[in-house]
């Protein structure tokens, strides 16, 4: 188990589509536990495989965000998405010192694997549901700045790559 460096953007691994795992040995959890790990050293809610260089669909998410109630979710699917939405304020470890609001569904059911293989599903609202989107935005080689309008990116960009922000995905504020 180690704390591993977080990639920042422009590198060009955070914009590549991960590799759904196929092959559960080790790597797969050890892969969680470095996750793990890192989230907690960082105080981060969440985070995902591609931002410590390993290209796999792997996510961690932690909302209580002291390490007590972190989740594991490979091969995150989100398969069902209720009616309730927000707008919720975001910060990622990637894209230090952006903070932007993004509307985001507070509740979403996620079909995954754990880091044997083994199938679950999971209901997640608020945090949750929000800091898990953000992650499986990652896996999708996405950003959560890509998710803003054509004028509120270019307001940011001037703002990329400043002050470490504290948390990946994490909302100061999940709207009702
Ligand atoms: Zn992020």
């Amino acid at each position: 188990m180690s704390v591993r460096p977080i990639l920042v953007a422009p590198a060009p691994a955070l914009r590549a589509v991960s590799a759904r795992v196929e092959a559960f040995d080790g790597t797969v959890a050890g892969a969680v536990d470095d996750l793990l790990e890192t989230m907690r050293a960082r105080g981060a809610i969440g985070l995902s495989a591609p931002q410590i260089g390993d290209a796999r669909r792997i996510a961690v998410i932690d909302p209580s965000g002291d390490g007590a109630a972190p989740e594991a979710f490979v091969n995150p699917r989100i398969v069902a998405r209720g009616r309730a939405y927000g707008f919720v304020q975001e910060s990622c470890l990637s894209l230090p010192g952006v903070v932007a609001s993004v509307w985001r569904d507070t509740r979403v059911r996620v079909s995954a694997q754990d880091a044997q293989g083994r199938s679950f599903e999971r209901d997640l609202a608020g945090l949750a549901a929000v800091s898990l989107q953000h992650e499986i935005d990652h896996l999708d080689g996405r950003l959560f700045v890509d998710r803003l309008g054509a004028l509120r990116r270019w307001a940011l960009r001037r703002r990329l790559g400043t002050a470490a922000a504290p948390h990946d995905g994490a909302p100061s504020a999940v709207g009702q």
